[in-house]
């Protein structure tokens, strides 16, 4: 059972930017339910990821706020950490509401297509692929420089870093197969996680 309450003011500052992550998922998961899923790739490679980034990004940061099981690895941080770590939290948490806004009820945990699937070019999806995995990778970055604990701190970018690169060659590769050309056209004109615009025809 939890033992104590955070105290530290940059936990503090980590915990509601947590709480703030976890609603705006909660509400774009909820307006997609019940939204049939006639395609699926779930698979056990998919599971042990999402267990994984459980483990690394929600598992470990409770239980560094909330008992004192992992004190052997706190650490002190350099006094301008923290500054930059509320930032990247501000740009995460922006970035995380705008691709869920952007991609509406075509979003799943998993790798899915629902029924009546768009593809999304727009909003946040026009130069970048993959925002919403951008905005968890920033947040890990923001957990990492908020919290003076070197497992609890870097745990969820590491973790999400791993599914990152397991996952996105199987989303791309499901996503060609059914979108086709309209989605390897995007590929050409927009980047990763790293905006890039390409008019159409340049090389
Ligand atoms: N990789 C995207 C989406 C993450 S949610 C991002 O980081 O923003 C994962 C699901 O989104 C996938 O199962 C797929 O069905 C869907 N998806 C991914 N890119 C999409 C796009 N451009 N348009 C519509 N759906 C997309």
């Amino acid at each position: 059972m939890p033992s104590f309450v955070p105290t530290r003011p940059w936990d503090i500052v980590f915990l509601v930017g947590f709480v703030a992550y976890i609603v705006i998922r909660a509400i774009y998961q909820e307006r997609a339910k019940g939204i049939e899923r006639p395609v699926s790739r779930f698979d056990r490679k998919e599971l042990a990821l999402l267990v994984l980034v459980f483990l690394g990004c929600i598992l470990l940061p409770v239980i560094y706020l909330f008992t004192n099981w992992l004190a052997f690895a706190d650490y002190p941080l350099p006094p301008y950490f923290p500054w930059a770590g509320a930032a990247v939290l501000i740009a995460a948490l922006w970035l995380f509401w705008r691709s869920h806004a952007d991609l509406g009820q075509n979003w799943s945990a998993t790798l899915e297509l629902r029924k009546d699937h768009q593809l999304v070019r727009h909003g946040v999806y026009r130069s970048i692929r993959h925002p919403m995995y951008a905005a968890i990778l920033l947040f890990g970055l923001a957990q990492g420089l908020l919290l003076q604990n070197w497992l609890a701190g870097w745990s969820g970018f590491v973790t999400f870093a791993v599914m990152y690169f397991v996952r996105v060659p199987n989303e791309e590769q499901m996503m060609c197969e059914f979108f086709g050309d309209e989605y390897r056209d995007y590929m050409r004109q927009s980047g990763r996680v790293i905006p890039r615009r390409r008019i159409k025809g340049e090389a």
